[in-house]
């Protein structure tokens, strides 16, 4: 019987959310990330649905910590997976801290269900809870950057820097085809070398097949300095006395923005402004972000990094009602919080009480994805429905995407057309149509590399 690899898209095709890919070698499945899929109701929907075959899959390899990739682990374990989770050593921390938020706010949406009625269920239950989480995270493994780790005989991965968030990974599998090794790529979510805090990207040399994410395949982003950029906004409004609500995931840009507001402040550039962290988990985040000092940048080794992902006037917001005064707070501030693309999340809140007013501003500085509030916002609409209520936006709308944690699409041709041994096959996924169809050109045309973009539930052979 001849050999082959079955690769499936089961989420993350033509949308940007709900990553999964199926791997089916020597009769065995693996599954590459598990995400959740997010934002509007419709593919939230989705994470409720069947996925065949899904407990009978031998192990997950997880690209990195982001819940888009990691979200639906709690679920698969509740359905009966009990193999290893396999993923880089931060990853494996910044899990423990973005899966138990995922069970919270599940648990919190049942409730709320519950008590409104809005459900269909009675009771409402929520995907997963808190014992899920723990039952998963007791499956992780962790597998140092650049080891070979077999996964079956004949099979085997290793994880490079991805750049993209701490512990992310591009991930490369070895397997023979007919006695022929092979080597088939899989970024997850690319970084772009711009980061001021992670390591660059590492470059992929070799590769058979490449499966390449897309999630700016069709934009180039801006090479400015994010301090240029940054300072006027900051200053602006601060010198109106308005609040600049800046939405943020919490895992990743929380961490930049920090870093570029205190340089900001150190070479005088902006005044020592009240800024508040509102988001529990970007503060545990960044504590995570010092147990691994060698995935950083090379000038932030041996610096005092706790005060370099701080500010001269910082407050970390804990409780839900310290968070309820900030609200209503009209000082002159800087709010990060979550959620990044406005799905929910205490930023809600800033920005029902700060839309309203017209000295205020909303800052973006990453991927706003279709059928989301935030890119709603991000596209001029001048009101908005938050929690069931209409609200007018008069504040002023920035983006900046100097900032954005994804390689753009000519980062992304970059990362291919510099390997020596190039993919005969590239495959596109994690991006939206558009996205995913223009890089499909620049690779196809450029390079002339014969280029498919995943589709949900087509199977691409490799043999
Ligand atoms: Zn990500």
């Amino acid at each position: 019987m001849s050999q082959k690899l079955k690769i499936e898209f089961l989420g993350a095709a033509g949308t940007v959310t709900g990553s999964k890919t199926l791997i089916t070698y020597n009769q065995k499945k693996y599954l590459f990330d598990c995400g959740l899929f997010q934002g509007p109701k419709e593919l939230r929907q989705r994470n409720w649905g069947s996925f065949q075959d899904l407990n009978s899959i031998h192990a997950v390899i997880l690209s990195h910590a982001h819940i888009d990739h990691s979200g639906f682990l709690p679920k698969l374990v509740k359905d009966g997976f009990s193999g290893p989770i396999y993923s880089t050593p931060a990853t494996a921390q910044l899990c423990q801290l973005l899966l138990m938020d995922a069970a919270y706010l599940q648990e919190e949406d049942a409730k709320y269900a519950n008590t409104s009625g809005y459900s269909h269920h009675q009771p409402a239950l929520p995907l997963f809870d808190k014992v899920d989480v723990k039952k998963a995270l007791s499956q992780f493994r962790e597998v140092d950057f650049h080891h070979w780790h077999e996964l079956d005989t004949g099979l085997s991965f290793r994880f490079s820097r991805a750049g993209h968030i701490l512990g992310s990974a591009v991930t490369q599998f070895s397997f023979k085809i007919n006695d022929q090794s092979k080597i088939l790529t899989m970024t997850g979510d690319l970084g772009n070398g711009r980061s001021c805090i992670i390591e660059d990207p590492e470059k992929i040399l070799e590769t058979d097949y490449l499966i390449m994410e897309s999630t700016y395949g069709d934009r180039r982003q801006s090479r400015n300095s994010p301090l240029d950029e940054l300072e006027p906004i900051i200053n602006q409004v601060i010198r109106r006395k308005g609040t600049l609500v800046i939405p943020a995931f919490a895992v990743g840009r929380t961490q930049e923005l920090l870093y570029l507001v205190n340089q900001l402040e150190t070479e005088g550039r902006i005044p020592k402004v009240p800024v508040y962290l509102d988001s529990p988990m970007a503060n545990s985040a960044t504590d995570i972000y010092l147990n691994f000092p060698n995935e950083l940048k090379k000038n932030l080794h041996g610096v005092q990094l706790k005060s370099r992902l701080s500010t001269a006037n910082f407050k970390e917001v804990h409780s839900a009602d310290d968070s309820m005064l900030l609200c209503m707070s009209t000082q002159p501030k800087i709010v990060i919080s979550a959620s990044g693309m406005l799905t929910g999340g205490r930023v809600m809140h800033h920005l029902k009480a700060k839309l309203p007013d017209e000295n205020s501003a909303v800052l973006f500085v990453g991927f706003q994805a279709s059928g989301t509030k935030g890119l709603l916002l991000k596209n001029g609409l001048k009101d908005i429905r938050i929690h069931h209520q209409k609200v007018a936006v008069e504040a002023e709308i920035f983006v900046i995407d100097s900032l954005s944690a994804h390689a753009d699409c000519e980062d992304l041709v970059h990362f291919v057309s510099t390997m020596t041994k190039k993919p005969k096959k590239i495959i596109l996924n994690h991006g939206e149509a558009n996205a995913s169809a223009s890089l499909q050109y620049l690779l196809n045309y450029d390079l002339q590399i014969s280029t498919d973009i995943a589709r949900e539930g087509t199977e691409f052979i490799l043999d």
